[in-house]
């Protein structure tokens, strides 16, 4: 019986970080090392020149670091070629910066110290960070699970929204200038009704109950004014909504 694993998503608890396998990994090190050219015996023979092509041409991208322990990647995106080096010295795609391979297992690690390094600056410069000293196919994946994750980050967040500052409520000047009301979505009723509006009188604690079809400002308005107007226009209208 074969089960498919589905990646879990980012953020999650079973997110798996990337990296390239260890397998794989060994294979380009040994080539780019040693020219040792894979077996291919997983796959039948007439389609092992193929297969040693594909592998070729792949491994033009990594090289082997100076002191010959590690495998690193050089292949630069467009904008590379075009964009001139630190040193003036030609393109950055001229000059290969090279990356260092990150393999499986490795990767958590390596966000965590760079993103430590960069005194936790949240997601986008963490990633660039990472993705200009290291390698695999998953780092922006990889970097936002990490992020999302970090307790310091989460707490030193910006809000998006600022909760609404709360301010005492002064009390009414007189019996029907100070109302407080409720919107609160119901289940829809025969008639069509699906919304129940409530004011109470904040001095008398008179309470108004009303069934709405819709709850468009238009149709609160009316009953508003309908509820609270019989004998003199409300000076204040507190209103929360539970819809
Ligand atoms: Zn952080």
């Amino acid at each position: 019986m074969t089960t498919t694993m589905k990646k879990a998503a980012v953020g999650t608890p079973d997110f798996e970080y990337g990296g390239y396998t260890i397998e794989e990994y060994e294979r380009i090190f040994a080539y780019k090392k040693e020219g040792t050219m894979p077996s291919f015996e997983e796959v039948e023979e007439s389609k092992r020149k193929g297969k040693r092509s594909t592998f070729r041409h792949k491994c033009a991208d990594f090289a082997i670091s100076a002191d010959g322990t590690s495998l690193m990647y050089y292949k630069m995106n467009k904008y590379d070629t075009k964009k001139k080096a630190d040193d003036g010295s030609g393109t950055t795609a001229e000059v290969k910066k090279l990356r260092v391979v990150v393999r499986k297992g490795e990767v958590e690690r390596i966000v965590r110290t760079v993103h430590e390094e960069i005194g936790h600056l949240m997601q986008k410069n963490t990633y660039k960070q990472v993705k200009d000293r290291f390698y695999w196919e998953t780092v922006q994946e990889d970097v936002r699970a990490f992020v999302a994750s970090c307790v310091k980050c989460q707490k030193n967040r910006p809000f998006k929204d600022q909760p609404a500052v709360l301010c005492p409520v002064p009390p009414p000047s007189n019996a029907l200038s100070q109302w407080g009301m409720d919107l609160i979505k119901l289940p829809e009723t025969e008639d069509g009704y699906n919304y129940l509006i409530v004011a109470i009188n904040h001095l008398m604690k008179w309470p108004e109950a009303h069934p709405l079809k819709s709850k468009t400002a238009a149709d609160v308005l009316v009953v508003c004014l309908g509820a609270t107007s019989a004998l003199e226009r409300p000076a204040a209208l507190h209103y929360s909504s539970m819809t």
